[in-house]
């Protein structure tokens, strides 16, 4: 155990500029520093009067580490009494920037822990664990640092194009159905504005009306999940805005049809939900992925999944509709998509597939908003399609969220603003006068 008497080194190394540090012991690995400020006189703020001492109260207070090493602030906060009977006030604590009243941690700290989850991506629980704090703890200080961001009306401006899309947020249990949110991300500088709560016409349109007529009126084009009621809420809200069904979502609704056979056909031929081991529960990945995408070995792997569980090939025929409104997608333009959507809509016709009369009905009801997808020189949606990842990848990690307000912070955190970080010195090249 080592013990150090006032040590200017390491208040330097410290650096918080109200605090001395005292003595300083190593316990179980992490630094235990005794800190104080180093004012010994005060006056009562309410009278003005010298105040006299009233003994301290200590607390352990997590910092950043020094040099890797964990450290705790063993903090002696001064209690201060004014003499004069007259006054109102009686006792106080002194009072710092640094450590707030009551506080487990340093500001400072509170901060690095909220760019751990908001920059580095962390989850709440390893930031926390990271600093020897709970979860409590981590996400009231990612709140502190995130909400007034998040809130800042300046973070909405300048916006041209909107994707809308629905999102699971929480799973069906006993007490609740699947609960929904929706999503609203700028398309344009790849950032998440909003997450609200359900997936209804009504909740997006509340949205866009808060948002103001001047602001709708910017937005030129807005891309939807066909899935859920947005499409006349966007109509009736956006007036300048050419609506598109992207990619993305196009293709969604035909892996869903791909599932929906593949689940069918599972039942019908094995008498049982897919297993591990059954050819087309073992392929369910596969079958979603884009043809292009796959390796020769990969493709002839699938065929013999499909050889194997698919006598009267209907999962196959759903692979090949999904392949075929990724062809109308990949159209050179708007004309091309319409002689593709044809081969799509006879094939979808002439499978004999239930679900893919219904995909195909669905592509029909919605054919306007996939051709203007070809209009709006191709509303592009790899880097979207990114942010969705990533806003499941948060969801499961933190697993599942239990409350809405939490699940926005850390959506809206991560992925709905570009934080500044301060870039680090290059430890070669010039060097402080001191090193030289
Ligand atoms: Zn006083």
């Amino acid at each position: 155990m080592t013990v150090i008497q006032r040590s200017q080194g390491a208040t330097a190394l410290v650096g918080l500029p109200e605090l001395v540090v005292g003595a300083q012991v190593l316990v179980d690995g992490e630094w235990w520093l005794n800190v104080e400020t180093p004012f010994d006189v005060a006056a009562c703020p309410a009278c003005g009067t010298r105040a006299v001492g009233h003994g301290r109260t200590r607390s352990q207070i997590r910092d950043l580490p020094v040099a890797g090493v964990a450290t705790v602030l063993v903090f002696a906060r001064r209690r201060w009494r004014c003499p004069d009977s007259d006054c109102d006030v009686s006792t106080w604590s002194e009072h710092l920037d640094a450590i707030r009243p009551r506080a487990s941690m340093t500001e400072r700290a509170r901060a690095r822990l909220a760019d751990m989850v908001n920059i580095d991506g962390l989850s709440i629980a390893t930031a926390a664990a990271a600093f020897g704090v709970g979860w409590a703890t981590g996400n009231a200080a990612v709140a502190q640092f995130t909400d007034p961001v998040i809130a800042d009306p300046g973070r909405l401006e300048g916006v041209t194009a909107l994707g809308v899309d629905e999102k699971r947020f929480l799973n069906a249990t006993a007490e609740h159905r699947t609960i929904f949110t929706t999503q609203i991300v700028d398309l344009d500088r790849h950032l998440l504005l909003d997450v609200i709560e359900g997936r209804s016409r009504d909740v997006l349109d509340d949205w866009l009306a808060e948002r103001g007529t001047d602001w709708c009126a910017q937005i030129t084009l807005a891309t939807l999940d066909p899935a859920a009621g947005y499409r006349l809420a966007l109509v009736e809200n956006l007036p300048n805005a050419t609506l598109v069904v992207d990619h993305f979502h196009a293709i969604k609704l035909a892996g869903k049809a791909i599932d929906d056979v593949r689940r069918r056909v599972q039942n019908t031929t094995l008498g049982h939900r897919g297993r591990k081991g059954d050819p087309l529960y073992r392929g369910r990945r596969v079958f979603l992925t884009g043809m292009d995408r796959l390796s020769d070995e990969r493709i002839t792997w699938m065929f013999g999944l499909l050889a194997a569980g698919d006598p009267d090939g209907e999962v196959g025929a759903a692979i090949l509709a999904k392949e075929l409104l990724r062809e109308v997608y990949a159209a050179v333009d708007e004309a091309h998509a319409r002689r593709r959507l044809i081969v799509f809509f006879q094939h979808c016709a002439e499978a004999d597939v239930a679900e893919l009369r219904r995909l195909a009905r669905t592509i029909d009801r919605w054919v306007n908003l996939v051709l203007a997808y070809h209009r709006t020189g191709g509303a592009s949606n790899g880097r979207v399609e990114n942010t969705h990842m990533l806003a499941e990848k948060i969801r499961r990690n933190a697993h599942g969220f239990a409350n809405h307000t939490n699940y926005r912070r850390r959506l809206l955190g991560r992925l709905g603003t570009k934080w500044h970080t301060l870039t680090v010195r290059r430890i070669r090249g010039r060097q402080p006068r001191s090193a030289a």
